[in-house]
């Protein structure tokens, strides 16, 4: 073996289980896990034998390698002044669905029935809000997503058989999800009728037959179709024979008087429908789930169907959609209905924080409700106007701010912020015009 150079920088690499062990490491293990931190360590190890770094550094270095939080997913605050952001993971939850979640991590009563000790309903609770807030409804159910509840409705009633649609509503909701595809892949038959622009009950009427599963009624929740124009009411479906399933997307439950084109679930249900289907993380406000409301018979059915386990809800869904329901305002309504001289103040407020030298402005700006629902409808609002290259540093700052481009400016858009982080986008939209002067 030949003799090893004591000036070897190898020779001084620190162990790593002594490195693992130092307190600050420890902790470090407990929030993030070991690998994650060995991988780091060896990562400074390496640096040492590289003599890039000095193996009293290792820790230091170790620690400065280590990201934030175990989750590579980074809270971004919405200043685009869309109210329902797909991208950004559509509703922000309120702080009770946020208790309720916290409090359903551990093991819970979700089917459990603490007083008999006997297995019970699973989401009980959930299940109870929901008919509680929708008495139109006999029964409810509680799926994934708006697209799963879609699928289980059309599967249970009519796989094999023929759904019955309009081809106006033959839509496609975004990312390439586009409903004939769906309906096609649940084993149903399509049965379109009518045209883009028009279609009449007569149309229905002459597709209905002993093959008919069920009649679909889609809301166009992501477009408008202006002109000569005709579709069918929900409550004109429900004459005709064949369980209506209402597809309402964005899942108001009862109407909002600044929605007046949206669907909710209690006056479809009132106007017949067998069933309606609709999201829960859209206007309701609350987690991704897909929630089925309506007749009892028709529920049970979708209910006792194999794929409905396939489909169902976990636990924390379950917890956040309750307290969603039963609780406080949810923060989709405070962003809807934002008052626009509140906005305005804020605006104001924000734009004098700023440097001034940064040619902060505050403009006229309007929001939309976006991917939930309501095409074409403008919310009166107001932004911090910002040239234009601020956003990408905001965007990729910390905390991250989503601002919107609008003819060459950033505009930073407080409608969906809560008000008490406007600090934070005050303290974002400096540094990023520290990074500006650079
Ligand atoms: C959003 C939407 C869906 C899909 O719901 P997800 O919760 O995204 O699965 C289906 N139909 C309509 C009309 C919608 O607006």
């Amino acid at each position: 073996m030949p003799e090893r150079d004591p000036t070897d920088p190898r020779r001084h690499v620190p162990r790593t289980d002594a490195v693992l062990a130092e307190p600050v490491l420890a902790q470090a293990i407990s929030r993030l896990g070991r690998d994650r931190v060995r991988d780091a360590v060896r990562g400074a190890q390496a640096q040492v034998r590289a003599g890039a770094l000095s193996p009293d550094q290792v820790v230091p270095a170790t620690l400065a390698a280590l990201p934030a939080g175990v989750t590579s997913l980074t809270p971004v605050i919405n200043a685009t002044g869309v109210v329902i952001h797909t991208n950004l993971g559509r509703a922000p939850l309120s702080a009770a669905a946020v208790e309720a979640v916290v409090a359903a991590t551990g093991t819970v009563d979700v089917e459990l029935d603490l007083a008999t000790g006997r297995r019970s309903t699973r989401g009980a609770g959930a299940l109870a809000a929901l008919l509680a807030a929708v008495p139109e409804a006999g029964s409810a159910l509680v799926v994934n997503n708006g697209a799963a509840a879609l699928v289980l409705a059309t599967t249970a009633l009519a796989a094999g058989r023929e759904v019955v649609v309009s081809r106006g509503q033959l839509v496609e909701i975004g990312d390439g999800f586009r409903l004939p595809d769906l309906i096609a892949s649940t084993g149903a038959r399509l049965r379109e009728v009518g045209t883009t622009n028009r279609t009449t009950l007569t149309d229905y009427e002459r597709a209905v037959g002993p093959d008919t599963g069920c009649i679909l009624a889609v809301h166009p929740s992501n477009f408008r179709v202006e002109g000569f124009t005709a579709a069918v009411p929900v409550a004109a479906l429900a004459t005709i024979g064949p369980p209506v399933v209402h597809d309402i997307g964005s899942g108001l439950l009862r109407p909002h008087p600044l929605l007046p084109d949206e669907p909710d679930a209690a006056s479809s249900l009132r106007d017949g429908a067998a069933v309606v289907t609709c999201s829960g993380d859209k206007l309701l406000g609350g987690p991704q789930a897909g929630l089925v409301l309506g007749e009892r018979d028709t529920v049970d059915r979708l209910r006792r169907h194999p794929l409905a386990r396939a489909l169902r809800a976990d636990k924390l869904t379950l917890a956040a959609l309750e307290a969603t329901v039963r609780g406080p305002r949810v923060p989709v309504l405070d962003a809807l209905e934002a008052d626009p001289a509140v906005l305005f103040a804020r605006c104001r407020a924000v734009t004098a924080a700023v440097a001034p030298e940064l040619g902060a402005q505050t403009v006229e700006a309007e929001g939309v409700v976006g991917g939930g629902g309501a095409p074409g409808l403008r919310l009166p609002g107001w932004a911090v106007s910002l040239p234009e290259s601020y956003a990408e540093r905001l965007r990729t700052g910390v905390p991250a701010v989503l601002a919107r481009i609008e003819r060459g400016r950033c505009l930073v858009d407080l409608r969906c912020v809560p008000a008490a982080s406007d600090p934070l986008v005050v303290e974002a939209i400096r540094d990023a015009g520290r990074g500006e002067s650079r």
